[in-house]
Formats: structure tokens, sequence, C-alpha cells
């Protein structure tokens, strides 16, 4: 069995529909009751939007009811799937812990309570039941003020047991007018030595070099090689890989067809960029790992050469994965010396 790494994965998007029903047929059937059965939900929670920012109003629903009393319930489900069905060794799992804190409460007092929150998130994701390493991503919103978003990025310094790096999220096209906000906090980041990624060059809105310099990892950044190929060898110079998540693009009207993503492989493949696929929102979307490096292949996006290449990508640049290897070669390992033993 390939064991797999999963960079790209939000919270919020990452309940299946099936899951979320339940939920609100348990818990809440006023929001149950105003769709007329499963079918009638799901087709509303997973049928592609226009925009990107219709399709980021989707996460609200599902923010609202991930509280601290409501998390564990939800991160069970998750690990359970992604280790059944996705075969994950490794997740990172991004969110803004501030938007899971309770809207009643003053700024001060939700800022206080993030650190709740990432613990929550922490404790529930270890399980030995199905074991997979985990690490959180804390996002900055561009919808958030700068204390809040600087108050992320401190926390997620104070908490490295439980956070491997930071994010900006809340949809690209929202930066411009904060850039030099932005920039100070990635700044500050990188001088408390966390790890960065960043939600950027996904839509023709949102592409800023000016922030490039400060991520070790971008978050999509597909407009790169289909927009600005002449910025791909810099990338590669840095060490810097793409997290490509391939229904994304269908989903918020970014690209027509999965087609158009040939171009982003092949131009970075060949300028020597790193490309881990991931899923975005695995449960948003109804489509788990396992399916996106399946469609990509017969879509003849890329061929098996390259998804490997790309699934070796994602080990080496998981910012919480402590080994040299990718648990595949552990197994290859043990096939050819029998006698190999993974844990001396
Ligand atoms: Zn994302």
């Amino acid at each position: 069995m390939a064991l797999y790494a999963e960079l790209h994965r939000h919270l919020g998007g990452s309940v299946v529909p099936r899951v979320l029903w339940r939920y609100f047929q348990r818990n809440h059937t006023d929001l149950a009751g105003s769709f007329e059965g499963y079918e009638v939900f799901e087709d509303f929670y997973t049928r592609p939007r226009k925009t990107l920012d219709e399709y980021l109003e989707l996460h609200t629903l599902v923010e609202k009811v991930q509280t601290d009393e409501t998390l564990p319930y939800f991160i069970y489900r998750l690990m359970r799937g992604a280790y059944v069905f996705e075969n994950l060794a490794y997740l990172e799992l991004r969110y803004t812990p501030y938007l899971r804190t309770p809207d009643t409460l003053s700024q001060t007092e939700r800022i206080d309570r993030m650190t709740q929150i990432v613990e929550i998130v922490g404790k529930s994701s270890e399980m030995i039941e199905y074991p997979i390493v985990t690490s959180q991503i804390l996002c900055m919103h561009s919808r958030l003020p700068y204390e809040v978003n600087r108050a992320i990025v401190d926390l997620a310094a104070q908490m490295p047991q439980y956070v491997c790096a930071i994010d900006l999220a809340g949809g690209d096209a929202h930066y411009r007018d904060r850039l030099d906000e932005f920039i100070d906090l990635y700044e500050y980041a990188r001088s408390l030595g966390l790890n960065t990624t960043g939600h950027l060059y996904e839509t023709e809105e949102g592409c800023y070099p000016e922030l490039l310099p400060f991520l070790m990892r971008i978050g999509h950044g597909i407009q790169i090689p289909l927009q600005f190929p002449e910025l791909l060898p810099e990338l590669a110079r840095r060490g810097q890989c793409l997290e490509v998540c391939p229904t994304t693009y269908l989903k918020t009207g970014t690209l027509e067809h999965l087609h158009q993503l040939k171009v982003v492989f092949d131009r970075c493949f060949e300028a020597g960029v790193d490309i881990a696929i991931c899923t975005d929102n695995a449960g948003l979307h109804n489509v788990r790992l396992p399916f996106e490096y399946e469609s990509l292949l017969t879509h003849d996006i890329i061929g098996f050469e390259e998804l490997q290449a790309c699934q070796d990508a994602a080990f080496r640049h998981a910012f919480a994965w402590k080994h040299k290897e990718r648990p595949a070669s552990i197994l290859s390992n043990i096939l050819l010396h029998p006698e190999f033993d993974p844990v001396a």
C-alpha cells in the first residue's frame, strides 16, 4: 500500500457532505430542515461556484458549527476517513483559529480562546486507532484585522508541538490594499523561525510578486506557470513548492477544464519547480486525494513517473515530516532486506 502526504487541506472544507448532513440531523434540525433531503443538500454543498469568493462563502457554513465542543466530533471522522479511504501517512490541517471562537466575545477574548482551539485540534487528531502524522497550519485571513493576524503568528510560534507553519487565506483578490501589512506579518513570522505558505497566484486577481520571497511553499500558485513562467527559475532557486489542488479550480471557476493544468505541470517540471498534489477541500468537493491522482492520470495531464515525483515532493516539502524518506521506501527496504529493522 502506498502512503501519501497531504499538504493542503482546510479543516472547514474537510467535512464530507454525509458527515455534515448527519450532524445537522442530530444537532441542527433547523439547518437540515431547509433542504428537502440528503441529495438536495449534497448538490447544494458540492456544486461548482462561479467565483472563488462565492465558493469561500460555503466555508462559513461549516465554520459556524466547528466550535470547541464539536471539533473532536468532526476531526475524528476526518482522520478515520483519511486513514481508511485515502491512505494518508501525513496530514497538515489548516484553518483560522479565530473563526472557531464564539463571535459573541470581544476581539481580545476571542484571541485568548485561540490557544484552546489549537490544543483541541491537536489532541483530537492524535489517534492510535487511525495513526497519521499530523500538524496544523494556522491561516491568517484577508478579512481579519492586523492585530488578529499578528496574534495568529504569535500563537503559531508558541505552539510548535501542534503547529508547523502559517498561511494567508480568505481569497487572494483581497490582499492588494493591505499588501504592506501582509509583508510585515510574513517578515515577522520568518523572524520567529516559522515555516510559511500562502494562498497566492490562485486566481488572475491574486498575483503579488512582492509576497513570493517570504513563502517556502505557495498555496496553488498555478497562475505563475500559466501567466508568468519567467518567475519559475526564481521559484526553483528558492526551492519553493506549489501546492496544486486540481478539483478546486473547477469548483471556483478559475479554470474551465482540467486539461489546462497540463501546462502548469509541464512548465514546472521543466523549470525544476516541485509540485505537491493536494485536495484543498476534500469534503466540500467530495473528492479524496487518491482520486485527484487518478484523475490527473486519466486526463493525461501527468504520467505515473511524474505522479511519483509529486508524491515524493509532498514528503520532501512537508513541514513536520521528520524523516528523510517517504513511508513507501521503508516498505521497499523490508522487501529488499528482510532483516531490515525500520525502528532500529
Ligand atoms: Zn486552500
